[in-house]
């Protein structure tokens, strides 16, 4: 299952969540510290780990 990135805009906390996709396109995510819903998804670290460089 993907693990999503996301940051809170109100309170400015970054929380993960691991969900399936279609979990993923249903939305209604809030922000797990204020239960804000203004959070905002940070590009996945996916590609980022795992790239050798030798
Ligand atoms: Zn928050």
């Amino acid at each position: 299952m993907p693990t999503y990135n996301f940051v809170c805009k109100q309170c400015k906390k970054s929380f993960t969540r691991t969900m399936s996709l279609a979990e993923y396109e249903k939305g209604g995510f809030v922000c797990p510290s204020c239960k804000s819903k203004k959070i905002e998804q940070k590009p996945s670290v996916f590609f980022a780990v795992g790239s050798k460089k030798s």
